[in-house]
């Protein structure tokens, strides 16, 4: 099912998004090869490379995707660069990865390009773009109700065979195994996926929308102002919306932290890090998500401590979940 939703050859599953995307890497690499990854991924993907895969003789350059020539600039010949990294749409600041050029950077240096499309699954097909795999965390919008945990690989049959190849294969001998009563409850949420997206996005569009008339600092790609607007538009599949996810920037952590407390207060949603639920999510990024990322890092990525994430729920009035929004914000000035 989910090769079909990716239009690759195969696929496979694992127990965490997590687990496909260190199988994934570690399949690619050994001692004196050379990843470069965008400096805005997510945190336990940023902290593999760092901080575990160096044991390993394995460098990473961590680079700003927005800027395809300092991509290219990272690419090297001896030690081999063997995988370029990125995810489609990025956390917190939304930004969107340019698949189709940063493929053809990877395929020019005989490297592979790895794509995490766990914000954006159905919006983006980044297999069709030119992305040689695609990872998944199914904890998020995939399964969609926050009761499991699983990750995914796409890819063409020869690569997922190696994968699960009883001598060398790493999503074999690691043992990243999903349970397979697990798959299949994932399986049935799997066939409400395109109508939950189409919802999650006409409701944060709803709110961008608001969020805009309301003068608040605000990050929607759905919207003319976002940088990768047109970007956005070139590359996804039509009918399914800009995604679930949105920011707004109260500049401070404290004002932040006082917000979103009134927020659950009021019944907006859950402050909690996790995304793709069916109830409308929020989180500090700079305190939660992203806080294996160096604060210094963080401010060099344009992100505010202030910064609240929103993983838009399913609210049938989202009209009144903004209402809500206004009047936590209003209490905590
Ligand atoms: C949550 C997440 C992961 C990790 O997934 P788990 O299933 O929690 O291991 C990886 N990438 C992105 C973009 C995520 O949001």
């Amino acid at each position: 099912a989910l090769a079909a939703m990716e239009d690759t050859e195969a696929a496979w599953v694992t127990g965490s998004g997590l687990a496909a995307i260190t199988c994934a890497l570690l399949h690619e690499v050994k001692s004196g090869d050379h990843i470069i990854c965008s400096m805005t991924t997510y945190g336990g993907t940023f902290a593999f490379m760092a901080n575990y895969l160096t044991k390993f003789n394995v460098e990473t350059t961590f680079v700003n995707f927005q800027d395809l020539d300092a991509v290219r600039n990272a690419v090297r010949q001896h030690p081999n660069t063997r995988v370029l990294y990125t995810e489609t749409m990025n956390n917190p600041l939304l930004r969107i990865a340019n698949i189709p050029e940063l493929a053809d950077i990877a395929h020019n240096a005989g490297a592979k390009l790895i794509v995490d499309n766990t914000f954006t699954p159905m919006i983006f097909s980044p297999a069709r773009l030119g992305a040689d795999v695609v990872v998944y965390s199914m904890t998020k919008f995939i399964n969609g109700k926050n009761d499991c945990v699983a990750g995914a690989i796409c890819g063409s049959a020869d690569y997922i065979n190696s994968l699960i190849d009883v001598n060398n294969g790493t999503c074999m001998l690691l043992g990243p195994v999903l349970d397979t009563m697990r798959s299949s409850s994932i399986l049935k949420n799997l066939h409400t996926l395109h109508i939950r997206m189409q919802k999650h996005g006409q409701n944060a569009m709803h709110l961008a929308e608001r969020f805009k008339e309301t003068g608040l600092k605000y990050n929607y790609p759905g919207l003319a102002e976002h940088p990768d607007h047109q970007l956005f538009r070139s590359m996804m599949n039509e009918g399914y919306g800009f995604g679930g996810m949105i920011s707004i920037d109260m500049i401070t952590a404290q004002a932040a932290s006082r917000i979103m407390e009134a927020m659950q207060r009021n019944g907006v949603g859950h402050l909690a890090v996790s995304l793709g639920y069916f109830k409308t999510l929020f989180s500090n990024s700079g305190k939660s998500t992203s806080s294996e990322v160096p604060e210094e890092l963080q401010r060099q990525m344009g992100m505010s401590e202030g910064l609240i994430r929103f993983s838009v729920g399913l609210d049938n009035d989202i009209e009144a979940t903004f209402q809500l929004i206004k009047k936590s914000i209003n209490e905590s000035r």
